[in-house]
């Protein structure tokens, strides 16, 4: 069947319309009043992204007007919590930036909870402050509708274009309607991608009927790094997966009930057993383990040690904390603002928590930049403050001309959040239209041969079902092609059981890594033979070639650091100790899609901040 070519010219194009994405598309009209601004999103932006259901706490607040944090303490923050290894100058950026931008999600009307004494926003910790957070996305989101020339809803974007002339400067993107299956060739000056994190890249614990329940949201795909990576962008730290430690079953949060709630933690007996531990990950780790707070990795590490010895399930301790009817309201709402399934958990599994401690777990891994964790794009940093090593030329671009990055997307800042994603998108956009400007006459060259060539590999998967839809042997198993669901779990089953999911204790090795690249350059080779039956099923066939090309990048940095560097997060069991002599440093990879081969590399990491 043929398609539908629509083409679309921008100067800026927007990839994702989430927390990044919006503060990108919003920016990028503010600095370039006459530039043709387009974002481009899967879902619909009204409700998409990772903060699509609303959020209760904005995680990323300095509060500089009152005084309450200086962006040094949160490079200092985020520094520690990664053990020693962030892009200061990234982080930096973001913190000095950030509080203008949560005045403005006031301004547009989000209703931000004041303490009553202080007049001042109600902190819910020493970074996070509260709000009614329901409306959050459609409020920022309305800024950015507001904001671009055009916001092209329901398409996904597969591939970025390079120039015809220049191949390592980028010309656009491809992707297709999912709902009306026409082709879309966007034609741009400059590209920022802001398309989230992903899950579902390593088994989750929810299997089977309860698939779709995992930490971060499920529709997190991947594409914020298969697309920089297929355009030959480097990426760092893509090792550093995270995992959570949340409530049993629903992934319920656990920062209020800390933070707000003051609820803590003991093993099955009653116990406090995070002292227990802290000589032998002193051992593992040094010093890292004394600093306060304690890294959000080694608090996993006890919490993972003492369920092996035996002495589990964890519990919340949330009886004493729910006795007071402010707090019970507070930790109940927690929930409905941000993750209604944990209240029906509870409900259906009849866990009061006034009467019943709830168990606590350690999620399945995520792979993201902006949350307790900083995997993603190698960028330029900012002219004033970045050492030269990390800069060229413009704040935010990637190794490759033209492009530009936001939130999840953008490596070595953790701790950004939904407000420091946004506000990254600020500036990312406020760099990629000086750009734009600055290169008035320099309009990319799309080779027709290129996008008529990704037309049809995009469509591939619906062909392939077509031809081979009579062959079904049993069930839905085809001699023919390979469903996106049954690749996906295939995917799961290696990335867990190699390179450090839940079912190896996190744990893993040269060989098993080596095992598992093997195994990932099979499941590569099958992947031309994805069969999609819809246009809903040619979306989630992409989805799962963007997992798996970034799975193979995390194995491949995995693979490259020597060392256990965050315990809690992964084991290299070959390497069990941290090593701050030989990898003190950020890892960095770039892959070459002519030859499928990945180069790695080290790089320094600069102490800017004393
Ligand atoms: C469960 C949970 C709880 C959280 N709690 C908090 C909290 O309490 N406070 C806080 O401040 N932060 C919180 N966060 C973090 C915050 O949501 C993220 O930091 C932020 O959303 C990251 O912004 P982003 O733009 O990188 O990604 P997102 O906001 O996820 O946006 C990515 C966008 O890209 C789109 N997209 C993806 N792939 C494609 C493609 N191929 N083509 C087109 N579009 C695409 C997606 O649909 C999405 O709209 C939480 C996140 C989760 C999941």
């Amino acid at each position: 069947m043929s398609r539908k070519t629509v083409f679309v010219d921008s100067d800026i194009l927007v990839v994702g319309g989430g927390m990044g994405g919006c503060g990108a598309t919003y920016e990028s009209r503010y600095w370039g009043r006459d530039l043709k601004i387009v974002c481009v999103e899967k879902a619909n932006i009204e409700r998409s992204g990772a903060v699509a259901q609303g959020l209760y706490a904005i995680n990323c607040y300095m509060g500089m007007h009152w005084n309450e944090n200086q962006p040094e303490d949160h490079v200092r923050y985020a520094r520690n919590d990664l053990m020693g290894l962030v892009r200061e100058d990234l982080g930096y950026d973001i913190a000095r930036h950030v509080d203008a931008t949560v005045h403005k999600f006031e301004e547009w009307g989000l209703p931000i909870m004041k303490d009553p004494k202080t007049g001042r926003y109600q902190r819910e910790g020493k970074w996070q402050i509260m709000i009614h957070g329901e409306s959050y996305k459609p409020l920022v989101a309305e800024a950015a509708r507001k904001a671009a020339s055009a916001v092209y809803n329901r398409i996904m974007v597969t591939h970025l274009l390079m120039d015809s002339k220049r191949p390592n400067r980028v010309a656009g993107a491809v992707g297709f309607n999912v709902r009306n299956g026409d082709f879309y060739v966007f034609r741009a000056k400059a590209v920022i991608v802001a398309a989230g994190g992903a899950s579902h890249i390593f088994k989750p614990r929810a299997v089977g009927e309860g698939m779709g329940r995992t930490w971060y949201a499920p529709w997190s795909s991947a594409s914020a790094y298969a697309l920089p990576i297929l355009a030959g962008a480097k990426m760092t730290q893509m090792e550093n997966r995270i995992v959570l430690t949340r409530f049993k079953d629903g992934y319920g949060p656990v920062g209020a009930y800390f933070l707000h709630l003051k609820t803590y933690t003991q093993n099955a007996y009653g116990q406090d057993y995070e002292a227990f531990w802290r000589d032998s990950i002193e051992k593992m780790v040094g010093d890292y383990v004394n600093h306060h707070p304690v890294p959000t990795c080694l608090r996993n590490h006890a919490l993972l040690e003492e369920v092996k010895a035996g002495r589990g399930p964890i519990r919340m301790v949330t009886k004493e904390a729910f006795k007071d009817p402010h707090k019970e309201t507070i930790g109940w709402e927690n929930f409905l603002g941000m993750t209604i399934g944990q209240a029906v958990v509870w409900a259906s599994q009849n866990i009061d928590p006034k009467e019943i401690n709830p168990e606590l777990t350690t999620s399945e891994p995520y792979v993201m930049g902006s949350h307790a964790t900083c995997s993603g794009a190698w960028a330029s940093g900012p002219e004033d403050y970045a050492p030269a090593e990390y800069q060229w030329g413009y704040n935010r671009m990637m190794t490759v001309e033209g492009l530009f990055g936001a939130g999840d997307t953008i490596g070595g800042t953790a701790h950004k959040f939904s407000s420091g994603s946004f506000t990254e998108g600020r500036i990312a956009a406020k760099a990629a239209v000086r750009y734009v400007m600055e290169r008035s006459n320099d309009r990319p060259e799309v080779s027709e041969t290129e996008y008529a060539r990704l037309k049809k590999v995009i469509y591939q998967p619906l062909e392939n079902y077509r031809i081979g839809r009579n062959e079904i042997v049993a069930g839905t198993v085809s001699p023919s092609y390979l469903l996106p669901l049954h690749g996906l779990q295939r995917l799961e089953k290696i990335m867990d059981e190699y390179v450090g999911g839940i079912s190896a204790h996190y744990t893993t090795n040269q060989p098993l890594l080596t095992r598992g690249l093997e195994l990932l350059a099979m499941l590569k080779e099958d992947l031309a033979y994805l069969g999609a039956e819809d246009l809903h099923q040619l979306q989630r066939a992409w989805e799962l070639q963007h997992r798996v090309l970034a799975s193979e990048c995390v194995t491949q940095h995995t693979l490259f650091r020597q060392e256990t560097r965050w315990p809690g997060y992964y084991y290299r069991a070959d390497h069990p100790r941290l090593d701050d002599q030989d990898w003190h440093c950020f890892t960095l990879s770039r892959y070459d899609r002519d030859s499928g081969r990945w180069e790695m590399e080290k790089a320094p990491v600069y102490h800017i901040i004393d």
